[in-house]
């Protein structure tokens, strides 16, 4: 079990969250994206994306960028977080498209943690 201390960075999060957190985070493998914890943890948009951020720059989670793409509501491929955006001409999984404009495609970050994780 890693322990992830809320430092200066995620001070908005209060005892309550913090134990939440560490229920979703209870499992190897266990998967957060932002707009989960703006339901689950009351907190604001930008405040999620703190969280997933600092998971990531932490080392605990290894934070993939999900794509998606204007054919399907899901998403049609990730590749790792911070290294920039896919390169085109893409090929959508889904359709088969080849996609040579970023306008065609939308972003998101999701949280994969490689050990369950305490929040302290
Ligand atoms: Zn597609």
């Amino acid at each position: 079990m890693n322990q992830f201390t809320c430092d200066v960075r995620l001070n908005f999060l209060d005892a309550s969250q913090k134990t939440k957190l560490s229920k979703k985070f209870r499992n190897p493998n266990s998967k957060v994206m932002p707009h989960e914890l703006v339901v689950s943890l009351r907190v604001k948009l930008p405040q999620a994306y703190a969280v997933v951020i600092a998971l990531g720059s932490s080392g605990l989670c290894s934070n993939r960028l999900l794509i998606y793409h204007n054919c399907s509501e899901a998403s049609v491929g990730s590749i790792p977080f911070g290294i920039g955006f896919p390169t085109l001409p893409w090929i959508c999984r889904e359709c088969g498209e080849s996609i040579e404009d970023y306008n065609e495609m939308s972003f998101d970050v999701i949280a994969v943690a490689k050990e369950p994780i305490e929040f302290v």
